[in-house]
């Protein structure tokens, strides 16, 4: 059986205590691996290793910190059909995604802040003749880098990248239920020649790996991606002891369609923004609000593209949505299909459990759900479900479509669908999200600011932003 092991100091080593998880492959329900479980000995050793690479890695030249972490994206690169395999392999998303999105995308993430290593740049602010500040951006020492299941490596490198340019050295802990890649990186990073302990990958459970991390002394910041309840649980504990931190949570976004727009395009959009990556992204537009006057002809398109969805198995290429991520979180995503009915919600196609045949059989696959005729304040329009079920609401003019899209605990993303150039802007100011869309859905700029507002979190990463955040500005005031 495969043994997923720990990368500390350069070295893949399992758990001193012997412990261990099982892997489990969504296309199937079959035990693939058997992971390290990190305790506090091996958080410990991990930090230690960090603390004693940072001195000379924080002094390397930011030139060479490029060239490594370049080397990092073309390892990745050169491996991409292997990572791309191992990803779906334990997240059972299709190998089309991971081949063409998600792992493409990680090495862009270490190409992006490769090149923003070199370009960092502070500021100087003159003061009338009396004198000049400037600010010395600097590295914060050890950090920690915990993510989700959802995008196993790109969201991993996310954090580990914009770190390691801006001179930290990272714990990183990717999450137990997709281990994989971020255990491949390792190997990736000693054969780019990245010095031990620069990067170290902790395997392990959030309550018990992550917590222990979160609570190292030795970590002075902590960027975390992931549900609300744990960042909150994060927060807790961490804000104390005075930790710089990111909080990337959780989403309900709202998909608005405008009679104005082209219904056609838009429930291509719509049915792409709802389910893509079986609906387990945090960006995905799960509450589809659409203007009365189209209501029914758009419903009806979005059915009929919905129901065209390929759901199979995760390694065939013609796949467009394979298995959920776990059989936990199938029950999770069916428990709120049975709200959905109870609340009075009427089930316009999907909800259903197919057999894919042999093996497949004990595969977590649910078919991409549609629900209509609930009211915006029940449960299933409020809470993330974060699997394939949206809900279509209907509104009368913009500002109903305002009111109902703000009518949420969450602020992660928006996405608004119109002609109309001064609706498009109106509704981007009032609109209280982190990213808002015009027209598009999932179109990133790695320079942008990304995040949320509300329970969606707090702290903003990508470009500048996510510097920033890894450094502590130090000003300099000189006096004439
Ligand atoms: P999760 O919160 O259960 O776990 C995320 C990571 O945190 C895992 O590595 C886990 O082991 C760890 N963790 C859990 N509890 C912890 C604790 N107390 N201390 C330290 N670490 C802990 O989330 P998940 O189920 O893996 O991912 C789904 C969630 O992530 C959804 O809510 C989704 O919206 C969110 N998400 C947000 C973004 C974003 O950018 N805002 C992106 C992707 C996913």
């Amino acid at each position: 059986m495969k043994q997923i092991l720990h990368y500390i100091n350069g070295e893949y080593v399992p758990s001193v205590q012997d412990r261990w998880l099982e892997g489990i492959r969504p296309d199937t329900g079959a035990v693939y691996a058997r992971i390290a479980l990190a305790g506090d000995a091996e958080v410990n050793a991990a930090v230690a290793a960090a603390e004693a690479a940072f001195p000379a890695w924080s002094r390397t030249p930011a030139a060479e910190r490029a060239r490594l972490l370049e080397c990092i994206a073309a390892g990745i690169e050169a491996r991409l059909e292997e990572f791309a395999q191992a990803e779906t392999l334990d997240s059972g998303k299709p190998i089309s995604v991971s081949r063409n999105v998600d792992i493409p995308r990680a090495v862009s993430n270490f190409r992006f802040f490769a090149s923003a290593a070199v370009q960092f740049a502070s500021e100087a602010h003159g003061m009338d003749g009396s004198g000049v500040n400037y600010t010395l951006r600097q590295p914060l020492g050890v950090v920690a880098g915990i993510s989700p299941w959802n995008l196993p490596l790109y969201l991993f490198t996310w954090k580990i990248a914009p770190a390691l340019a801006a001179g930290n050295c990272v714990v990183g802990k990717p999450s137990e239920v997709t281990p994989l890649t971020a255990s491949m990186l390792g190997e990736v990073c000693r054969e780019a020649g990245l010095p031990p302990g620069v990067l170290n990958i902790l395997q392990g459970t959030g309550p018990e790996t992550g917590a222990a991390l979160v609570a190292h002394p030795g970590v002075k910041a902590v960027s975390f991606t992931g549900s609300t309840r744990a960042g909150r649980e994060i927060a807790r504990v961490a804000a104390p002891m005075l930790k710089k931190l990111s909080l990337e949570l959780g989403g309900k976004n709202p998909f608005i369609v405008f009679d104005d727009c082209d219904l056609e395009a838009t429930a291509t959009a719509a049915a792409r923004a709802a389910f893509s990556n079986q609906g387990q992204i945090c960006l995905c537009g799960s509450r589809i609000l659409v203007q009365r006057s189209v209501y029914d002809r758009f419903r009806d398109l979005l059915v009929e593209k919905v129901r065209a969805i390929r759901v199979g198995d995760p390694s065939d290429p013609g796949t467009q949505m394979g298995a959920l991520v776990s059989e936990q979180h199938l029950e999770k995503v069916s428990g709120y299909l049975s709200l959905a009915r109870a609340e009075g919600g009427r089930l316009l196609c999907g909800g259903e459990r197919p057999d894919l045949g042999g093996a497949l059989s004990g595969g977590y696959y649910l078919t991409p759900a549609l629900v209509e005729g609930l009211g915006p304040a029940c449960r299933t329009n409020q809470e993330e479900i974060f699997g394939p079920v949206a809900t279509l609401l209907p509104f009368d003019d913009e500002e109903e479509a305002l009111a109902l899209a703000n009518d949420s605990e969450y602020g992660l993303a928006a996405s608004v669908w119109t002609q109309r150039l001064d609706r498009a802007h109106r509704l981007a100011e009032r609109l209280a999200f982190g990213i808002v869309w015009i027209n598009c859905w999932m179109l990133r700029d790695l320079r942008t600011p990304f995040g949320g507002v509300k329970s969606s979190g707090t702290g903003r990463e990508g470009g500048w932003e996510a510097m920033r955040f890894f450094t502590e500005p130090k000003n300099v005031c000189i006096a004439y």
